[in-house]
């Protein structure tokens, strides 16, 4: 594969940006390559600076889930910044993408909107810190909510890539209010609970974990979670940034049944413009300022353009009759053909899926928290991370992310992934 070009951009990069990217994961550190420099994408595709083209698995981490430059998407964008790029003042399709979002997630009686999955995260710890006037927060190990300081403990995503799971430059002070327990453990939980239960403000949790790699909850955990979260007076808040409007239109809450008293949001309903959002039952939301004494504030959040490419996305998911079911059959199918090339080449892998997210772990053992997915073996995802990229298959470069399938993918896509993953299991 020619990269001339993409090389010397990125060489280039690296003088100008700490390893020459805006978001670690970017620079393929831990698969030891350089990334392909991208130009364009369209639909299920992207296309580098060499002209390479590859089918692509990252999808913006999330956002893409209509595929990339989806024309009503495109034009919504087109029709916002000719109207003007942003007046720090109200605007009536703020209006609309709330009314959409608490439409489709009944537990957000009001929300804000955000710029980031990271700010809305943090946003919704200090509302629920506000509302309830304790310090504590619980995160379980492995589970990410962006990069923030009392959060950025035993986080997966990057910093798990990296080997970092508590990042320097965070006073211990600040994450001194941050209990961290294990994903599904429902007894430490219990645990937990018993000693620091009156204290607690809000547990965080992934309603279904895609930062360790993708790790499904027992639903029964999540149901003790709720109810242990209610016997206490701590808020439940589920980290939706990744499921949200991903596993299915009301995100992992409508599909587990399970109220959460804040939600976070972010990826999607921004249609791939920087959106997130925070919001949950109207009594928590109305302490943020300016009704509340939570002071919370951003002078880009709700900016039209990126709200206007959020509705446009939001708007087509729900027009489209089949969305959820076509994304769980490509989904399905990715799956199967993982599972026949491991049969095949006698590969140890271990498949977590829900719909269009899946994640395949180079492991003989079933992956259900931060412990057992960390068992994975890093040497051989190195190795099958650098085939499928050479057969023109862009996948994250981290054992520790999921595999994001779009609407835009089809049938032709899925049998074209399913050669290369036939050629690089039988290589490894
Ligand atoms: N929460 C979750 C579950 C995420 O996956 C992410 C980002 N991948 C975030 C929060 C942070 O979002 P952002 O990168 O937009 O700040």
């Amino acid at each position: 594969m020619n990269n001339i070009k993409s090389q010397e951009v990125f060489d280039k990069a690296c003088n100008y940006m700490p390893g020459g990217v805006n978001s670690p994961v970017r620079a393929f550190r831990s698969v030891g390559l350089k990334p392909p420099v991208i130009k364009k994408g369209k639909g299920s595709r992207l296309f580098d600076l060499d002209e390479n083209e590859y089918i692509d698995y990252v999808c913006s981490w999330g956002p893409m889930i209509l595929g990339h430059a989806q024309p009503a998407v495109i034009a919504a964008i087109k029709e916002a910044a000719e109207n003007g790029t942003s007046f720090g003042a109200p605007t009536e399709n703020e209006l609309q993408l709330a009314e959409l979002i608490c439409e489709a997630i009944p537990s957000m009686e009001m929300l804000r909107l955000v710029s980031s999955g990271t700010e809305a995260a943090m946003s919704a710890i200090r509302a629920a810190r506000g509302y309830t006037g304790r310090d504590l927060i619980v995160k379980f190990e492995g589970c990410y909510h962006g990069h923030s300081d009392g959060l950025l403990v035993k986080a997966g995503s990057g910093a798990l890539t990296a080997g970092v799971p508590d990042s320097s430059g965070v006073p211990a002070d600040y994450s001194r209010n941050t209990l961290v327990a294990v994903y599904n453990d429902a007894e430490g939980l219990q645990e937990l609970f018993k000693k620091y239960g009156s204290k607690i403000a809000a547990v965080i949790i992934e309603p279904i974990a895609a930062n360790m790699g993708l790790v499904l909850p027992d639903i029964d955990f999540l149901k003790q979670l709720r109810t242990l979260t209610e016997n206490h007076g701590v808020l439940l808040i589920f980290d939706e940034v990744i499921t949200g409007f991903r596993v299915s239109y009301g995100g992992a809450q409508e599909l587990y049944g399970i109220k959460p008293d804040l939600t976070v949001l972010g990826k999607i309903i921004g249609g791939g413009m920087p959106v997130g959002a925070y919001g949950g039952r109207r009594k928590i939301m109305e302490k943020i300022a300016p009704l509340g004494p939570v002071y919370q504030a951003g002078t880009l959040s709700g900016n039209p353009v990126a709200v206007a490419a959020g509705i446009s996305t939001l708007k087509t998911i729900k027009q489209t009759g089949d969305f959820y079911q076509r994304l769980d059959c490509l989904g399905k199918s990715l799956e199967d053909a993982y599972t026949e090339a491991a049969n095949r080449y006698g590969t140890d892998i271990s498949i977590n899926r829900v719909g269009s997210l899946l994640s395949v772990f180079f492991s003989d053992r079933v992956v259900v928290d931060y412990s057992s997915a960390v068992k994975s073996d890093l040497e051989k995802f190195k190795k099958y991370f650098s085939f499928m990229l050479d057969r023109g298959i862009y996948i994250a470069p981290s054992q520790f992310e999921a595999l994001f399938v779009s609407y835009a993918h089809i049938e032709k896509d899925i049998a074209e992934t399913k050669a290369a993953i036939e050629y690089a299991f039988s290589l490894l």
